[in-house]
């Protein structure tokens, strides 16, 4: 049901121009994959875009919560941000308010949600639910975010805190009940709120009771996500047991390695972009410390960074050997 809700709002938000987009980038990542060389034709049909790299949490898995970044940490400015939407938002058929940090610490985050879905884009965040206040879950009814992930690990405040570092379960279940209980109220169906658990081998015994919680909770979707774990050759207690949730296996060599099989592709490369605080572009969210920068906007705008040579000779390796690039040899995607 939430999927069907969800692709009703999409719907309603598609032009041609998004459409015809959109086909043209499926097109040419096939054409790509078949001369083996990086075509495009198309702009970014998604982006996700970080309103700040600040955090009230120290989850371990985390630069943001580790404080560990090596590129600069801040806010984006209204400005910045205004100018990548007016840019783009014609062709953007999904915005994630998302990258690293927490979103509601930046004070102008609804401000951005408004203006994005006043532009008929799709609007997506994804939140520690701290700061659900009775004000802010007005201002987030009335923002026109469609879609609200939250991120809890933990149905006990004791397994909970053992990720989310810093976090209190109470506030989460507040904030959600508030949430859920002013939708209902006002007969809305937005924003769509996802509970996002990330598997760990520290709270995967507690995944029977999880579903109860998020049926008596009456969030729309429940989605187990798999940890990617930074050195987990040598293994991790943060590895599931349950195999079903790990993206790693242990091989014949005692060494732990990914369950997937990587392939030289990756339609992410000609889906969209992801643009940090200071407007650095860069590949993928894997790229976390901005290793890979493609251009900075308001230097260059995204639809010449989107196919200069850096981006092109990125997605050439990707096409050519994935396992050459240091962040694609830790991905499922
Ligand atoms: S890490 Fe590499 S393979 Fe994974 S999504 Fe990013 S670019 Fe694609």
């Amino acid at each position: 049901m939430n999927k069907l809700i969800t692709a009703y709002s999409y719907w309603t938000l598609l032009s041609w121009r998004k459409i015809s987009n959109y086909f043209f980038l499926i097109a040419s990542f096939h054409y790509s994959r078949w001369i083996k060389k990086p075509v495009l034709w198309g702009r970014p049909t998604t982006l996700s875009i970080e309103p700040t790299t600040s955090c009230n949490l120290r989850c371990p898995e985390c630069p943001s919560g580790l404080r560990s970044f090596s590129r600069p940490t801040g806010m984006i400015q209204e400005e910045l941000f205004k100018k990548i939407i007016d840019d783009n938002g014609q062709y953007l058929t999904y915005l994630h308010l998302y990258f690293q940090g927490e979103p509601y610490l930046h004070p102008k985050f609804l401000d951005f949600v408004s203006y994005a879905s006043q532009r008929k884009v799709f609007t997506a965040t994804s939140t520690n639910a701290h700061f659900l206040t009775e004000e802010i879950v007005d201002k987030t009814l009335d923002s026109g975010l469609k879609q609200l992930i939250v991120s809890m690990d933990g149905i006990t405040q004791e397994i909970y805190q053992e990720y989310r570092i810093g976090g209190k379960l109470s506030k989460v279940h507040a904030g959600l009940s508030l949430l859920i209980h002013k939708r209902t109220e006002r007969k809305s169906l937005y924003p769509r709120i996802i509970l996002q658990f990330l598997v760990t081998g520290k709270n995967e015994h507690q995944l029977d009771g999880l579903k109860d919680w998020a049926k008596m909770m009456k969030v729309d979707e429940l989605q187990l996500k798999t940890a990617q774990i930074y050195d987990f050759e040598n293994g991790s207690e943060l590895i599931p047991k349950n195999i079903k949730y790990s993206r790693y296996i242990l091989g014949k060599n005692g060494k732990w390695e990914l369950k997937k099989e990587i392939e030289n592709k990756c339609w992410r490369m000609w889906q969209g972009s992801v643009i940090t605080w200071d407007g650095r572009v860069v590949p993928c969210c894997f790229d976390k410390d901005a290793q890979h920068v493609m251009g900075q906007i308001p230097v260059e705008k995204l639809k010449n960074i989107w196919k200069n040579t850096s981006y092109q000779s990125f997605r050439n390796q990707l096409l050519s050997d994935r396992t050459q690039i240091e962040i694609c040899k830790n991905c499922t995607e």
